[in-house]
């Protein structure tokens, strides 16, 4: 079983991180099943937010008697000192703990710093000395904010989207923790269900230039979870078949696609952005049937309301022209019809 040091933390965890947004799905029953069952399977590390509605209380329910044998991680989206420690409080309570290992801040547009007007960084740092949290970590879509964190020296982890999928500046960023001894989570590393071949997922991140990487998978199915325990005795080997699928996928996955991380919603006109905007390739690369059902009909056909009023663009990570992009996978749309 793969074991990566989560840098200046010298936290240990299983290469299988657990990635808790999709349990928020799922009864509460299933998800302390499933978050018990990949305990006792040797996954020790768990990613939440606070922003994940029940998820916390989900990972609450399952710990209560084990929690210091795990590592948790979880996030605060708060743009004030007064909602980081509403925040923290209430996580703290939700997972039935006294603790957090590592203290993200949430996707934030900008870099917190001590001494800045948004207070958040010093509430950090107060927390880290009450025992609260034990590291401080950010969690960012945007390289510029990403690269801002690195080179500040201010944080401990940095938790980015990484799949073979990345670009070159997504290795450069995961290099550069590499060397400033940050420890590096990655998120979506099945690119947000655009990657179907978990094996080919798994084998990429399994490489030694990648010994710093840790990632989290999104787990809500127990035969995706069977999956990902399988490979910690049988690792999947980048075999001429798998490289074969990876090129494929970089291929078609190049450029400018939707990642489906719903950072521009809510939209004003109700369109689901972060589905419709990449509707050519969910209908591509997933059975079709249920993209095609009348319910999705109906959202595809919001598109039409569009008010072009640009706030999805101004808030996309990528520099997506998302109105535009959404008016191509609309006229894509109809001709399944
Ligand atoms: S431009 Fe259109 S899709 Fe984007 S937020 Fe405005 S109404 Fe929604
Ligand atoms: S348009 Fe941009 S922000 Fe919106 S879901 Fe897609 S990638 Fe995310």
């Amino acid at each position: 079983m793969d074991k990566v040091v989560l840098g200046r933390t010298g936290i240990e965890v299983n290469k299988n991180g657990f990635g808790a947004l999709p349990i928020q799905r799922i009864s509460k029953a299933d998800a302390v099943y499933l978050l018990q069952k990949a305990f006792y399977n040797g996954i020790n590390y768990f990613d939440t937010a606070r922003a994940y509605t029940d998820s916390e209380e989900k990972i609450g329910a399952a710990f209560e008697y084990t929690r210091e044998k795990i590592i948790i991680s979880t996030k605060t989206a708060a743009q004030d000192a007064a909602g980081f420690w509403k925040d923290l409080e209430t996580s703290l309570k939700t997972m039935k703990t006294d603790y957090i290992d590592i203290y993200q801040f949430h996707n934030p547009a900008f870099c917190p710093k001590p001494g800045d007007e948004s207070g958040l960084y010093d509430a950090m740092l107060k927390a880290k000395e009450e025992g609260k949290i034990r590291h401080i970590g950010i969690t960012n879509h945007r390289i510029a904010v990403a690269k801002e964190a690195i080179e500040s020296g201010l944080y401990e982890t940095l938790q980015f989207p990484f799949s073979y999928l990345a670009a070159d500046a997504d290795l450069e960023i995961v290099k550069a923790c590499k060397d400033a001894d940050m420890g590096f989570i990655a998120m979506k590393a099945l690119s947000g269900g655009l990657i179907h071949n978990s094996a080919a997922a798994y084998a990429y991140l399994a490489q030694p230039e990648f010994s710093n990487v840790a990632p989290i998978w999104g787990v809500q199915r127990e035969s995706e979870l069977d999956e990902f325990l399988s490979y910690q005795d049988n690792p999947p080997v980048r075999d001429s078949a798998l490289n074969e699928e990876i090129a494929r996928d970089r291929k078609e996955l190049s450029g400018d696609f939707c990642r489906g991380c719903g950072y521009c919603m809510p939209c004003p006109a109700g369109i689901e952005i972060n589905n419709c905007a990449r509707m050519s390739l969910l209908l591509r690369r997933a059975p079709q049937a249920g993209w095609l059902s009348e319910e999705w009909q109906e959202k595809m056909k919001k598109i039409e309301g569009c008010l072009h009023c640009n706030q999805c663009m101004k808030k996309c990570p990528y520099g997506l022209n998302t109105p535009a992009l959404l008016e191509k996978n609309y006229e894509d749309y109809k001709t399944f019809l």
